[in-house]
């Protein structure tokens, strides 16, 4: 007996001298891939699937089913298996430049669709980062989380509206993406967003694509060090205590 309460107490001594209510302090990974290229289905999707990770995928409601852009089945075959699909306007649109009817629209018929679709959007990132105020009070209305396009460092507690990500541009290797995930590491980050665009071999000019070889080499090493990778708006969740809160029971009206 004596035992089990030495035991006990160096582990709420380990814990309280680490400075966190764990001793488990490595940052949640959120894996973000922006505007719907195909390439997230043909490439991305394979490799996380083979590795046991989901990811959180940003869609332009208006290009699903475009050449080269995933379709709504591709979408639904995600969310089998556990994709957080979220809102990102119907056709990229850079909201400041927009007047209200514009913006609005813009907003609420890519929630829409994805709700008409079978999907229920929480989450949305803004185009390019970019947002009024007045865009701000739309989003905030119809989502639980916005991404924003900052790289940020996120500590408790978590604001939900105001999570950055870690951009990552043609040519970066893979020590360029992990570099990232070791300062946060360092840091005590909670959350660390990463995000892709498109997978493809060659970028073509294009400033966001990763390889899929890269992205194959990156992910790997995700499994190798074992970090817990969740969705967006998981991750948010199990951050703010979301879930936890939700199933606390009822004791109003219960003696002390
Ligand atoms: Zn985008």
């Amino acid at each position: 007996m004596r035992w089990i309460n030495f035991s006990v107490l160096a582990f709420v001594l380990l814990a309280a001298c680490s400075g966190r209510d764990t001793v488990n302090n490595e940052p949640i990974i959120c894996l973000t891939i922006d505007d719907g290229d195909k390439s997230i289905y043909t490439a991305a999707y394979p490799i996380l699937k083979e590795y046991g990770y989901t990811a959180t995928t940003f869609v332009n409601t208006g290009k699903i089913g475009r050449s080269n852009h995933l379709s709504w089945n591709d979408l639904l075959n995600l969310k089998e298996d556990d994709w957080e699909t979220g809102g990102h306007t119907v056709n990229h649109a850079n909201l400041p430049d927009l007047d209200d009817a514009e913006a609005l629209w813009e907003i609420t018929a890519d929630y829409d669709s994805l709700c008409a679709h079978g999907f229920d959007p929480l989450s949305f990132a803004l185009p390019s980062g970019h947002a009024t105020q007045r865009d701000f009070c739309i989003i905030a209305g119809l989502y639980r989380n916005i991404r924003n396009s900052r790289d940020m460092t996120h500590h408790q507690p978590i604001d939900r509206l105001n999570i950055g990500y870690f951009f990552v541009q043609s040519d970066y290797a893979v020590d360029d993406i992990f570099n990232r995930i070791w300062q946060g590491t360092i840091n005590n980050e909670a959350l660390i967003v990463i995000g892709f665009h498109r997978f493809r071999n060659q970028a073509d000019g294009y400033p966001a694509n990763c390889s899929p070889e890269v992205f194959e080499q990156f992910v790997s090493k995700l499994r190798e060090h074992d970090f817990n990778v969740m969705t967006f708006n998981n991750a948010v969740d199990k951050l703010t205590g979301a879930n936890m809160n939700r199933n606390l029971p009822d004791i109003t009206g219960l003696e002390p």
